[in-house]
């Protein structure tokens, strides 16, 4: 349930109406939004009975919540949310370009990639340290030495990074290096990992499980903002079909129903989609159109040397042409905001 208090409530009329939540053995959240606040009622096992709410003072009105993530649906937060990391918006006609390798394999290829993505229009860096990777034979991420690229990244070329944690226990590590911290498409119901993101104060990236349903993705994300962490960007990476012309299946009609679903930020991960680079801009192209808020997108500057993930990464020249076929795109859709 949401009580939606009227635009001139008091703090202390906010205070009273968590109090009587509180009396009850529920938790109160309230939702700062554009011109009111509204208290998310969470916790209760039945109905709640708005009755009492609609007496108090400064409430306006009481709406049910149907759906199962309350706090990530729309019926919560009518308004787009949006996420801003290092200066760089993302959601609600805000378009973020996320860029780079991987993995993180060496200084000298993290900055090499680092300064060409930037100057082809990229505002935030991304390469794993922790890879999770189907073989433990195969390269498993330069762990904490990767983080500290990443930080030396940053601090050369100003761009925000995004870096994956891929679990409970290096998550305090990647926690302190990363300015987004990313959660795999294999990790999507790791619960524990989702609670600890909940507990985290910077921007999370969830990416969507490759068999997951989106209700299942959006209660995934339900975790995290039920933990307090209200800074959650959904990205869609493509699900399992029995098509082999490609990794994944880019499941394009994610954006539109999570849009309508919810007020986080979604963004697009061609690559891992694709799985193979001559898809990758086709497919970005047809992202932007349908109406997502970003873009992640691996590049690397010798794709056939690179440790993970080479067939998909797009040579850096392709990343820039990439840039410039989308920009006229969003153009005409980034008008576009929540309700269209
Ligand atoms: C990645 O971003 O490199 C990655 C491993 O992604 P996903 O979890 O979507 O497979
Ligand atoms: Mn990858």
């Amino acid at each position: 349930m949401l009580i939606v208090m009227n635009q001139k409530a008091s703090p202390s009329e906010i205070e009273a109406v968590v109090a009587v939540i509180e009396s009850r053995g529920y938790t109160a959240r309230p939702m700062p939004g554009g011109e009111r606040v509204a208290i998310c009622v969470l916790h209760n096992p039945g109905a709640v009975e708005a009755g009492p709410f609609l007496g108090m003072p400064g409430v306006k009105e009481v709406i049910p919540v149907t759906h199962p993530y309350k706090l990530v649906s729309r019926e919560s937060q009518p308004e787009d949310s949006v996420i801003e990391v290092g200066g760089v918006k993302i959601g609600n006609g805000h378009m973020v370009i996320i860029a780079g390798p991987c993995a993180i394999e060496s200084e000298e290829q993290a900055l090499t990639i680092a300064r060409k993505v930037k100057q082809a229009g990229a505002q935030l860096f991304r390469g794993g340290a922790f890879k999770p990777r189907t073989s433990p034979y195969a390269f498993q991420g330069l762990g904490e030495e990767g983080l500290k690229i990443l930080s030396k990244v940053r601090e050369e070329t100003g761009l925000p990074v995004v870096t994956e944690a891929m679990d409970h226990d290096v998550f305090d590590m990647v926690e302190e290096y990363a300015d987004v911290i990313q959660i795999g498409t294999r990790n999507m119901q790791n619960f524990t990992l989702l609670r600890r993101a909940g507990r985290a104060r910077k921007p999370v990236v969830l990416k969507r499980g490759m068999s997951a349903t989106i209700e299942e993705w959006l209660m995934a994300a339900e975790y995290i903002m039920e933990g307090g962490n209200t800074q959650v960007i959904l990205c869609e990476r493509g699900v399992r079909t029995f098509a082999h012309h490609s990794r994944n299946t880019l499941d394009l009609s994610a954006i539109p129903v999570v849009r309508k679903e919810s007020h986080l930020p979604i963004i697009v991960d061609p690559s891992h989609a694709a799985g193979r680079r001559d898809q990758v801009i086709p497919l970005s192209r047809a992202a932007v159109a349908v109406g997502c808020h970003g873009l992640m997108v691996e590049v690397h500057h010798e794709p056939d040397k690179a440790l993970s993930d080479g067939a998909q990464s797009l040579y850096p020249e392709q990343f820039g042409s990439l840039m410039q076929q989308i920009e006229p795109i969003f153009e005409i859709f980034h008008p576009l905001k929540s309700q269209d």
